[in-house]
């Protein structure tokens, strides 16, 4: 088997060059994602057919020199894979859930448009935890994804799928979607560059809802160059989602070489815990180090609402999730049972739900509806409405204590092993502890690589090596500043750089 995909600007420059057939590439692409999906379950579907076309598609535009053919070009030929809660008009869209097994959109998502406007070659669907709830790509019904560095282990979630077919070198990029974390942890457990962006910034028009306030789509890539383009191709208003900003839309790869000297960077008092992994705590130091031998001035800062972010966030998600997910009614979309005579359609509802729907996703609608029913609702829910605008303000107070950006955890430690915290939720929610706040406050964050953990043999189990990251977060709107900073710290520590040993089997 090959190396693996290279960056997304090489195969993009290769293919308008007429360097690189697009079409080799793609097939290539997908001899890879299909030989490793034994190993590494990354992929929920494999859309050869399709991909092919839209590579000749790519060739032919590139023969033309992209003349008068439409397409920006900026993505052209280049293979991508698409967290299966992101809807494409061919194959199916399952949420990783028995209820939409067989879910056949008939449409594509906005950003899938954009991606093929931009000459994008979209190969496969990957997976996740059920409708995106968890953090770790065990709740699927297609089975766990295993991280690349360890297929013990999980690589994180909900976003695992495109985490680990990036880390695998699979595709240069994929899309995932992050609602609590689900772009930034994985990311950090896999060893790629991860961004959330802005909420607002990238339409939701065609990503199956979870909690609709939080929910955001952004890319994972190899280098944060390549998250770059990508956000530059589907980032912009959309008259289909209401909530999309109409914030103008930078080149986002243009200035993300400028140096980062004079820049202030806050890291939270809280991002020091000491329950982190001693790895995310030598990474976090390390990585003030190298800003500060950069020329940013490192402070540290407070938001002493953070304790209160994971109760807030699943008090508001599953309220939102119990909201999003009633459509799912064996009537409209998806799993429909097979009734007895005699039987309405109570029971239609019922058992369609009951059948179609997996253990946490239950979980969290009877959590949500409970929270938002009368008698609770003040109690619970508006109580964590309030808690969000707290948390919210804490951010705000911090960069106006003149912080371009802020520096924490992306996760509390390295990736954990298939069904070490499945067993109890309430541990794996706690894996969401650095990533929720920027959702309820509706930021911008990057995961950026930042060192290993080495974990020793233990009885029964060989010794592993471990990525870990960490996660820049900065005002609405400020990803271009994201991106400059990451990019300076990959130029300066090159972690991105390494790769899992099974890329050069
Ligand atoms: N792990 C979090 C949850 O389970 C976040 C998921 C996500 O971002 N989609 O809700």
């Amino acid at each position: 088997m090959s190396r693996g995909a290279s960056s997304l600007v090489g195969i993009r420059d290769a293919v308008t060059a007429r360097r690189a057939s697009a079409e080799h590439l793609t097939a290539a692409t997908l001899a890879r994602a299909t030989g490793l999906n034994d190993a590494l379950n990354a992929f929920v579907e494999i859309h050869e057919e399709e991909a092919i076309r839209q590579a000749r598609a790519a060739d032919a535009r590139a023969a033309l020199g992209g003349k008068g053919t439409g397409a920006s070009g900026r993505l052209a030929g280049v293979p991508l894979a698409l967290k299966d809660n992101i809807c494409v008009a061919w194959g199916r869209t399952t949420c990783a859930s028995r209820m939409l097994e067989d879910y056949r959109s008939p449409y594509h998502a906005t950003v899938v448009q954009r991606l093929l406007d931009a000459g994008a070659v979209i190969v496969g669907k990957t997976n996740l935890d059920q409708f995106g709830m968890g953090s770790s790509t065990e709740h699927s019904v297609f089975g766990p994804t295993r991280n690349p560095w360890d297929p013990t282990r999980t690589p994180g979630g909900s976003s695992g799928g495109s985490a680990a077919a990036v880390a695998a070198r699979i595709v240069p990029a994929a899309l995932g979607s992050d609602t609590g974390g689900s772009i930034r942890q994985p990311a950090s457990h896999c060893g790629v560059v991860g961004l959330k962006p802005t909420y607002g910034r990238v339409s939701r028009y065609g990503l199956v809802a979870y909690a609709s306030s939080l929910d955001q789509i952004g890319p994972l890539a190899t280098n944060v160059r390549d998250c770059a383009e990508i956000l530059s191709v589907i980032a912009g208003h959309d008259a289909n989602d209401a909530t999309s900003l109409r914030a103008p839309v930078e080149d986002f790869a243009a200035g993300i070489d400028a140096p980062i000297e004079g820049l202030t960077l806050g890291v939270p008092r809280q991002a020091r815990s000491e329950s982190n992994h001693p790895a995310v705590t030598g990474a976090l130091a390390h990585a003030e180090e190298v800003f500060r031998a950069h020329g940013a001035r490192v402070i540290e800062v407070d938001l002493p609402h953070a304790a209160h972010a994971i109760a807030a966030y699943y008090v508001i998600a599953t309220a939102e999730a119990s909201s999003n997910l009633a459509r799912f009614d064996g009537v409209r979309y998806g799993r429909r049972a097979a009734l007895g005579s005699g039987e309405g359609l109570g029971a239609l509802y019922e058992r369609s739900r009951a059948e179609g729907l997996g253990e946490e996703v239950k979980r969290r609608i009877m959590l949500g509806t409970f929270v938002l029913s009368s008698g609770y609702y003040d109690a619970y829910y508006l109580t964590a409405q309030r808690a969000r605008r707290l948390i919210r303000n804490d951010y705000d107070r911090a960069f106006e204590q003149g912080c371009r950006a802020l520096l924490m955890p992306a996760s509390p430690g390295p990736a954990f092993t298939l069904g070490e915290k499945l067993a109890d939720p309430m541990t794996m929610y706690l894996e969401d502890v650095y990533t929720v706040g920027v959702n309820l406050a509706g930021l911008p964050a990057l995961t950026v690589p930042a060192g290993f953990a080495e974990i020793p043999a233990a009885s029964g189990r060989g010794a592993s090596r471990l990525p870990v990251g960490i996660q820049l977060i900065g005002p609405a709107l400020s990803e271009g500043t994201l991106l400059r900073i990451g990019r300076q710290f990959e130029r300066a520590t090159a972690w991105h750089e390494q790769v899992p040993s099974l890329i050069a089997e």
